[in-house]
């Protein structure tokens, strides 16, 4: 079973690169991504707790937003992580999310909802890269919610209005970025449309003309027919088509492998990187 897109501690999610790492042996998992946001900082962990059975595909979920405004997350996988410019990327993204979550916390006092800096960085691992789910932990521990799920349908949503956007790159500098750093660049749930505003149909032209390498289509975000729109789009643009679980350990419902990638699409995607990458025991 191949599954391209997980988290651990280094951003949202709740396992450690090593706990990660063991959960995907134990569900027979065969080849995983670690695809923190905006961060390389489990590869290494990750790396270490490879055992045989399991193959490790360096990667990220990078953050992007469109001159238009919309939030689109990238996945690169398989690129050098000694590549200075996008190490330089990346790092702006993750600096990007402070201020942002400090005017999320002044919208959220402003209304009333005591909450502060200080309780986001008790919700936050060591390192790991800031994001709303930080957020949605502490108000959990202030009581005003009872989990993320519930803060992502309402206070935190896309849509509300105690939502802020950070600074980011848009999707064809990531992808630019990700191909000149011999990687391979796979759209992460483009038609999530529960998340908000998603980008449409005609945009993939722009992207694949930056270098973009795959569609992430079967995701538990998109519904049947949000699935086929993006088959086909990915048919009629010759990108490969991969599957996910997204998993975030207990910090979200997606369990491991809970969808998958084609074997034949990933051996595709793989070959389209610059070298050879993947971790093996
Ligand atoms: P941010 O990157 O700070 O804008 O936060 C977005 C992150 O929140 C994404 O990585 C999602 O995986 C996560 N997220 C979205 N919806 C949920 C949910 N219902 N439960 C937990 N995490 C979520
Ligand atoms: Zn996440
Ligand atoms: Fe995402
Ligand atoms: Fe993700």
């Amino acid at each position: 079973m191949i599954d391209l897109h997980a988290h651990t501690t280094c951003s949202d999610g709740t396992d450690s690169p090593r706990a990660l790492v063991n959960v995907a042996l134990t569900r027979g998992i065969t080849t995983l991504a670690i695809t923190d946001h905006d961060s390389i900082a489990g590869w290494q962990e990750a790396s270490n707790a490879i055992r045989a059975g399991l193959k490790l595909v360096p990667g990220a979920e990078i953050s992007c937003l469109t001159t238009d405004g919309i939030s689109v997350h990238m996945l690169g996988l398989l690129f050098d992580g000694a590549d200075k410019a996008i190490l330089q990327m990346l790092e702006e993204t993750r600096d990007g999310r402070i201020p942002r979550m400090k005017k999320m916390i002044e919208l959220l006092n402003a209304d009333g909802i005591d909450v502060s800096m200080d309780d986001v960085d008790a919700a936050r691992p060591e390192g790991a890269t800031l994001g709303r789910p930080h957020l949605a932990d502490a108000l959990v521990a202030r009581g005003f919610i009872a989990s993320r799920d519930e803060a992502f349908q309402g206070l935190l949503n896309n849509d509300s209005k105690f939502y802020v956007s950070h600074l980011a790159p848009t999707p064809e500098s990531a992808i630019a970025q990700i191909r000149s750093a011999g990687g391979v660049a796979v759209i992460a749930h483009a038609f999530a449309s529960h998340r908000g505003e998603v980008l449409k149909s005609e945009a993939f032209t722009s992207l694949v003309k930056a270098g973009l390498n795959g569609i992430e289509v079967d995701h538990r975000d998109h519904n049947a027919q949000e699935r086929s729109m993006l088959r086909e789009i990915a048919l009629d643009l010759g990108l490969v088509v991969t599957g996910s679980s997204d998993y975030h350990g207990s910090g979200k419902l997606n369990s491991l492998g809970e969808n998958t990638t084609d074997a034949q699409e990933w051996e595709r995607l793989e070959s389209m990187a610059d070298k050879r990458r993947v971790v093996q025991a």
